[in-house]
């Protein structure tokens, strides 16, 4: 594992506690196999649907479009408003949700002449693409760029922002800093290794929704050892 992290010091992040950050969350969960989706394309169509609603939702409107034979960019390009509202309302904002995915769709057959062309521009190129439709902020896109296009950038959410925030006791800090300032931070500490991005984020994710939660679960978290809020919350003392 030594090799993927980089030690260098940052206004906010340590490498080495990445690193160990990311030790003890695989000791515990082990490896984490995400993004769910059978297809790129799938997992692209996830990522917007899942914006401001639970996974489970997602997993509704993705089975109504499988059901319809719907899951294709052509077809939702060119399909009825609403009739594609209908397959996407258990996503909620299905409303929005169904214009932006079609005008997501639509753009990308325009412009790119399809989606193999799209997800194969490089990284910088397929972000800044993403970003100008409407519908996709930093995470959304970052997201599709890691898991649909398996380009290395490091998905930065909301749970990363409030466990990093926790563990060096800065929740202020991380929940202000920008997002593209916070990415460089911690990718300045991380080699660039898909895999490794790929797994870092689900795990974030996994102890977001089991243990860092609003409020917190910190007796039993794998990082309750060397995060800063439980230790100086519950007396929990740093692990040797
Ligand atoms: S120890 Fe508590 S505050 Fe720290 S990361 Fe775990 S759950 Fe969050």
């Amino acid at each position: 594992m030594e090799e993927y992290f980089i030690v260098s010091k940052g206004d906010f992040i340590l490498s080495k506690d990445m690193k160990t950050i990311y030790r003890l969350l695989k000791k515990r969960f082990g490896f984490l196999n995400w993004w769910p989706g059978d297809s790129d394309f799938e997992i692209l169509v996830g990522a917007i649907l899942t914006q401001q609603t639970s996974w489970k939702n997602v997993e509704k409107a993705v089975a109504n479009l499988k059901d319809a034979h719907m899951l294709d960019i052509s077809k939702i390009s060119e399909c009825d408003i609403d009739y594609l509202q209908q397959l996407v309302h258990p996503a909620g904002f299905y409303r929005q949700k169904a214009i932006r995915l079609k005008e997501i769709c639509s753009a990308i057959i325009k412009d790119y002449d399809g989606f193999e062309n799209f997800l194969s521009l490089d990284a910088k190129n397929l972000r800044e693409s993403l970003l100008s439709m409407k519908g996709i902020g930093r995470e959304t896109a970052d997201s599709i760029i890691l898991y649909a296009s398996g380009k290395p950038v490091f998905v930065v959410d909301a749970y990363t922002r409030r466990i990093l925030g926790r563990v060096y006791r800065q929740e202020e800090a991380y929940r202000n800093i920008g997002y593209d300032e916070l990415q460089k931070e911690i990718e300045s500490g991380i080699k660039k290794d898909l895999g490794l991005y790929k797994d870092f984020h689900a795990q974030m994710v996994q102890l977001g929704k089991d243990y860092c939660l609003k409020k917190p679960l910190c007796t039993n978290c794998p990082l309750n050892g060397i995060c800063l809020y439980s230790i100086h919350n519950n007396g929990v003392h740093p692990s040797k």
